[in-house]
């Protein structure tokens, strides 16, 4: 049997939007992926220090369930907000390998993550461990900053972060369409994201 092939959308999805999705989804079809696990962070290393508060992990977990519900190739998985301390990619797929030790994996990361990745933890294992595949976003240029095994793909433009969105509903701006209906009616059921504060970068 061939092997499976998985990718691996790392992020805060705080909250998820149509920018990750899509991403994902022009992974999925260029390199034929069987699945691709989106892993909400637990607390990103990334963020801390920037005087924000990421969101409760179970309330980007279940955004992320409820976006990728109806895609039968999209999966959520919880090693990253099941492992205590900061998360880096490293032991997100250092687990998701002991999990799926036949599977070829591909981390797939927006042009703004690539750009940063060389100041990732292991980041010469983590080429051991995954295909890296970046995607272009806008605002950002999309290079291989010199990993070993990088595909560049051009992906439809979203102009969307999770920042905007947060600060749009601090503001009482609509995020219908810029993130899946139903993540709109979470984020108003729970009444995520109304302080400014938690609308900062
Ligand atoms: P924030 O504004 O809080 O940083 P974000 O919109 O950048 O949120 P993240 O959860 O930080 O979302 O991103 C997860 C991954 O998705 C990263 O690799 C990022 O580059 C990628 N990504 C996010 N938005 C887009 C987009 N609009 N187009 C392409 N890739 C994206
Ligand atoms: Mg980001």
């Amino acid at each position: 049997m061939p092997r499976a092939r998985i990718g691996v959308m790392g992020g805060t999805f705080d909250p998820i939007h149509h920018g990750h999705l899509v991403a994902a989804s022009e992974v999925a079809a260029r390199f034929e992926l069987d699945e691709v696990v989106f892993v909400p962070t637990g607390r990103p290393w990334q963020k801390e220090g920037d005087g924000r508060e990421v969101t409760d992990s179970e309330h980007r977990y279940l955004m992320t369930v409820i976006a990728t519900a109806s895609n039968p190739r999209f999966t959520v998985s919880r090693v990253d907000i099941e492992r205590p301390g900061f998360t880096y990619t490293i032991d997100t797929l250092r687990e998701l390998r002991e999990q799926r030790p036949d599977a070829e994996l591909f981390f797939i990361t927006g042009a703004d993550a690539l750009e940063k990745i060389m100041s990732w933890k292991d980041v010469e294992e983590l080429q051991t461990l995954a295909h890296f595949v970046g995607v272009t976003r806008p605002g950002h240029v999309l290079r291989d900053m010199g990993l070993s095994d990088v595909s560049l793909l051009e992906v439809p433009a979203m102009a969307i972060s999770s920042t905007d969105c947060r600060r749009r509903v601090a503001a009482q701006d609509p995020v219908w369409y810029l993130v899946p209906d139903g993540v709109v009616q979470y984020i108003n059921k729970y009444e995520l994201y109304r302080n400014p504060e938690s609308s900062q970068e």
